[in-house]
């Protein structure tokens, strides 16, 4: 199954057609997406049934973030050996979490707003909870997933590493700094989930490109180690880590400027296309 935000109302997606889940629900499902995940299993069941009703033609440049309002959005630093490495880091035995406080949520078409010179792309896989997971087993941990979606963790990289103290939540977090989509796919869509090729360009120029296979700590393990210690709430977004090839990591380094576009792309997900803009204060 797929889903997503058309102009704010949650649909379920069928190759280019979509079907808007409160109208053909009969009012069963309401049309904000982000309260789906609160009720995943009934609404995953009655997507199953086939449900009758409008299919229309799907306009992906009316889509917004499969899940806006996320309530906690985790993100992993250093998850890719080949990113680690390029960044000069040992392979942490833990992951290394960070936030990106939920206001930065953007979707698959949004403008990224630049505020200043040192901003910076990270493609990332991005996992969506679907039932609140505490003290969760690797084992079970896909069962709380709801689905899987492109993002991208936009870093400022002046404000991340400011001194005394590295501040990589506020660095993240900018408006726009996080945008997801273009829908949400249910991992049984996928012929290994836990195994999908990872891309981003920018200005038509490959920058990274990975195979999720790659993960130091998969998504299993990432719900395992999160929920070892806090609670998982439906709707909540894993940003699980980049590969390497991110602008900071290039000599000379690069950094997006305004007019640049970033199109972040997932095998068996989909495809943003992002444009920055010249953020004016
Ligand atoms: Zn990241």
């Amino acid at each position: 199954m797929r889903i997503a935000n058309c102009d704010g109302r949650l649909v379920l997606v069928d190759g280019n057609r979509l079907l808007d889940v409160q109208t053909a629900g009969g009012g069963r499902f309401g049309a904000d997406p982000q309260s789906v995940y609160e009720s995943w299993d009934d609404f995953r069941d009655w997507a199953a049934g086939r449900p009758a009703g409008e299919w229309m033609l799907l306009d992906p440049a009316r889509l917004g973030p499969p899940a806006p309002r996320p309530r906690q959005v985790f993100a992993v630093a250093l998850n890719y050996r080949d990113h680690a490495e390029e960044a000069g880091l040992e392979v942490p035995a833990h992951p290394s979490i960070f936030t990106k406080f939920p206001s930065c949520i953007a979707g698959p078409n949004d403008g990224i707003r630049l505020s200043t010179d040192r901003a910076d792309w990270e493609v990332e896989l991005v996992a969506v909870i679907g039932a609140r997971a505490h003290r969760v087993a690797e084992g079970q941990a896909w069962e709380h997933i709801a689905g899987l979606t492109v993002g991208q963790d936009i870093s400022e990289r002046r404000v991340q590493f400011r001194p005394p103290n590295p501040q990589f939540s506020l660095g993240k977090s900018f408006p726009t700094f996080g945008p997801i989509g273009p829908v949400l796919v249910t991992p049984d869509e996928l012929p290994d989930p836990d195994d999908l090729e990872i891309r981003c360009s920018v200005n038509g120029e490959e920058m990274q490109r990975s195979l999720t296979g790659n993960l130091i700590f998969p998504v299993p393990k990432l719900v395992a180690e999160l929920s070892a210690i806090l609670q998982l709430l439906p709707g909540d977004l894993i940003f699980t880590g980049t590969p390497s090839g991110v602008g900071s990591s290039r000599d000379p380094r690069v950094y997006l400027k305004p007019g640049d576009v970033i199109v972040s792309e997932i095998a068996g997900i989909g495809r943003m296309s992002n444009r920055c803009v010249a953020d004016e204060a």
